[in-house]
């Protein structure tokens, strides 16, 4: 039997319930997920079935993650709500798939881990199941796995086996109207331009479950903490927009300030307002035993986080609670200097691995 997979907390118990009541059947995992967005969430949802399946013993195979052509077949239907006819168009296009797939293989049974999920359709899936079944004659194999205590045992799976559980359905659609109705920031689409991984960023996620299947035993819990994302910035000295580096947590009442170096004390340069700080790309090299040889190379390859944060606790005297804006420069201007920075700083929540 073929099973087309959506992700592993959907999956995991899904598995071992087929496992149970069709002993005789070799199940086949299917990772068809075309829908999920970004690429590096689709990363890391295929990182974590893997290892659920590994786990099950049950063969994964990858489908294409043939994103444009799935793009073009919702197109049209981007503001549908969620379960919705966009919805609809998604599951048509995965479990068609699936059911080809099934075919080649020489299947003679499909199913989807798509049916367990609270969010979707059960019966919607079942009709668009059914129908398949009789275009390909291939069985379609509806269960309801959900009822009963199915979605707690869901749940207590998630926990013991540490799986990712992703809080948005998949594509870039559903997850911008549930961001916009939470009132929240959609970070998942924000990538630094210097591919610096941010905390709670998808790529931190993926780092965090690789480890996680490296290691014999561990546990995921989670953490609020305070997060900050830079959406864009830029200095102008002499009406010259001038290369600039913002340290991670820089942060501007009004996001904008006009003045100038005022002081100059052990290598900082200090605005005469908005606590603003200025240092040279030398002084950050000594601080940061590194060697740029210009800004726009620290900006396209800056350092990691831990160091970044390392970087700004020297020059705050340790003040782990500082927020102001401190920017690298080649050298501290003696000019008027306009600082303009449009940035989003919001509590947040992170797993962690013990
Ligand atoms: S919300 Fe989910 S099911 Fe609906 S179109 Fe997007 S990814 Fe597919």
């Amino acid at each position: 039997m073929l099973v087309h997979i959506c992700c592993s907390v959907d999956s995991h118990y899904f598995l071992q319930k087929i496992q149970e009541e069709y002993p005789d059947e070799t199940l086949v995992g299917f990772f068809y997920d075309p829908n999920i967005h970004p690429y590096s969430e689709y990363k890391l949802r295929l990182l974590d079935v893997e290892y659920s399946c590994k786990q099950l013993g049950i063969e994964l195979i990858e489908g294409p993650y043939a994103l444009e052509e799935w793009l073009k077949l919702v197109k049209g239907l981007e503001n549908e709500p969620e379960k919705g006819d966009r919805c609809t168009v998604c599951f048509d296009n995965r479990l068609e798939t699936s059911v080809k797939k099934a075919i080649e293989l020489g299947h003679d049974k499909f199913t989807t881990t798509l049916l367990i999920s609270p969010k979707k359709s059960q019966d919607k899936l079942e009709i668009i199941g059914k129908n398949l079944s009789s275009l390909y004659n291939c069985e379609f194999i509806f269960k309801d796995y959900r009822s009963g205590n199915g979605v707690e045992m869901q749940g207590k799976q998630v926990k013991e086996h540490n799986l990712y559980r992703q809080n948005y359905c998949g594509c870039m659609f559903g997850l911008n109207a549930q961001r916009e109705q939470q009132d929240k920031l959609t970070d998942e689409l924000i990538y630094p331009i210097g591919q610096q991984i941010q905390p709670e960023s998808i790529e931190e996620r993926l780092e965090l479950y690789q480890k996680r299947n490296e290691l014999k035993e561990c546990d995921i819990i989670k953490q609020r903490f305070l997060n900050y994302r830079l959406l864009n910035a830029k200095v102008i000295i002499n009406k010259e927009v001038v290369p600039s580096y913002f340290l991670f947590y820089s942060t501007l009442k009004g996001k904008k300030s006009i003045g100038r170096v005022e002081r100059v004390i052990k290598n900082v340069g200090y605005f005469n307002r908005d606590e603003l700080k200025i240092i040279s790309l030398d002084t950050f090299n000594q601080l940061a035993n590194t060697n740029y040889t210009t800004v726009l190379e620290l900006v396209y390859n800056p350092l990691s986080f831990d160091d970044e944060l390392k970087l700004r606790a020297k020059i705050t005297q340790n003040n782990h609670f500082d927020l102001s804006t401190i920017i690298i420069l080649k050298e501290i201007p003696d000019a008027k200097v306009s600082v303009f920075s449009d940035f989003k700083i919001y509590d947040d929540v992170k797993e962690v691995l013990l």
